[in-house]
């Protein structure tokens, strides 16, 4: 199913894919592992360190990250399916930036210190304890499969900051759809739902 779509592209704010709350996965298998490649490829692509599977338009709670954004550097590249955030500490301000929001960037604030529970590649169940940029993108991925995106975090001066941009991008995004690019909201909740049905 998902190999008749090769043009799976990240997806950008406001797309309404990105406020889905995804479903957990109940299996790998060899379709899965082929979106897997595809969602690596295009976080590389567009040097990322973190991609969530919604922001694909996958409607699962699956997230890929690699905070060196270097596809060689030896085990720096998780893929983590139902990934769930077990324990949080200490606070932290820090910019991030979003591969569905490109060129903007704000400080978010968020617990410094996490233990992030999931299932790795091999069906395996990890738990991880990370801190610093790891807990970071860990945190922003996994509040995508939320439906949560990084400017509902913001302080309300730092929304006021970025306001303009996200005006812009919402422009954008009517004139696509206008040009027929992007289909209606009923549309794209029936292939979401679909895409669930099939492995959920
Ligand atoms: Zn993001």
């Amino acid at each position: 199913m998902f190999g008749s779509h090769p043009s799976v592209q990240i997806l950008k704010y406001p797309h309404p894919a990105l406020r889905h709350v995804s479903k957990p996965l109940l299996r790998v298998d060899s379709e899965l592992k082929g979106m897997i490649h595809q969602m690596l490829d295009l976080m590389y692509a567009g040097e990322g360190i973190g991609l969530a599977a919604n922001q694909v338009g996958l409607p699962y709670r699956l997230v890929v990250m690699n905070v060196r954004s270097d596809r060689t550097a030896p085990g720096e590249e998780h893929v983590f399916i139902n990934p769930v955030i077990a324990q949080r500490k200490g606070q932290e301000d820090k910019e991030e930036g979003c591969l569905s929001f490109p060129d903007i960037y704000a400080p978010v604030r968020r617990p410094e210190k996490i233990v992030l529970a999931a299932y790795n590649l091999a069906g395996e169940e990890v738990n991880l304890e990370m801190d610093g940029l790891y807990a970071r993108v860990a945190q922003h991925e996994c509040d995508h499969l939320d439906g949560i995106l990084f400017i509902d975090r913001l302080t309300p001066a730092n929304l006021l900051k970025v306001k303009q941009d996200l005006e812009d991008m919402e422009l954008a995004f009517s004139g696509e759809r206008r040009r027929g690019l992007i289909p209606d909201d009923r549309l794209i909740a029936a292939r979401l739902s679909q895409l669930e049905v099939a492995r959920t």
